[in-house]
């Protein structure tokens, strides 16, 4: 059976030299310097988390990846195999985000989840609901649409993360029935589809937080978790590792 893995996303923050204090006294904090952790970086800074993680079990996570080649006339993209070139383990793909803001869609999301395996990636592949869809009762149809995408990479070593739109940076956290309902969703779907739900861990995200991360934590069915604002500072996101 695996660990539970914690990832934090820093989205688009961060700065060279406060990004050197954190990391620094997250690599002396005993609960979040281990194996089973990561912070997801944006890209300038991907480096600078390679070389103060070197020789740590700490993992170097992207937040995106380029759907199309490896390498050539794209302007702007970074690549998977770029990725994988300056040590980076995980990489998300289909945030809510970038599903609103930048129209990332089935078809896109598929060929980025190809491009990471091919390039030795493990994608951290992200749904999750809005509040429109939950309320008007249709988050289990809409959760199985996004993981149809996981179609593309059958067989391949994946992280699913359920991330109900309504509870990312919003601090409305699920409850702990939404997050274990959801879940057993997930892992059965990919049961059917995949036939190897024991080795895919679910990760819940969404204003997961130090005085609530042992409750959701302890779930069965929740493989680890994604957290955002709680991975910006060190306190907090240690208690969240230990939890794990
Ligand atoms: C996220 O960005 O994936 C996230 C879960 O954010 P937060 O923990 O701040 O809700």
């Amino acid at each position: 059976m695996q660990g539970k893995l914690v990832l934090g996303n820093w989205k688009m923050n961060g700065r060279h030299a406060a990004n050197l204090a954190l990391l620094q006294a997250m690599l002396a904090d005993e609960d979040i310097n281990r194996a089973g952790v990561g912070i997801a970086a944006p890209y300038p800074y991907l480096a600078q988390l390679g070389a103060v993680f070197a020789g740590s079990q700490l993992a170097v996570a992207a937040q995106d990846v380029s759907r199309y080649a490896a390498d050539g006339a794209f302007t702007g993209e970074v690549s998977a195999a770029m990725l994988s070139d300056i040590g980076c383990r995980y990489v998300l793909i289909g945030h809510s985000e970038r599903r609103q803001y930048f129209a990332e869609d089935d078809a896109c999301l598929r060929l980025k989840l190809q491009a990471a395996v091919a390039a030795g990636l493990v994608p951290v592949y992200c749904v999750g609901e809005t509040l429109e869809e939950r309320e008007s009762g249709r988050f289990a149809e809409v959760v199985g649409e996004q993981l149809k995408a996981l179609d593309a990479i059958a067989g391949q070593g994946y992280v699913v993360a359920y991330e109900p739109v309504w509870a990312i940076g919003t601090g409305r956290v699920a409850s702990i029935e939404q997050i274990d309902e959801a879940h057993q969703l997930i892992l059965g779907r990919v049961l059917q589809c995949h036939g190897a739900s024991a080795s895919i861990r679910v990760l819940y995200g969404g204003s997961v937080k130090a005085d609530n991360a042992d409750a959701i934590l302890s779930l069965a069915s929740v493989g680890g978790a994604l957290v955002g604002g709680a991975s910006l500072e060190v306190k907090g996101f240690g208690k969240i590792c230990q939890s794990a």
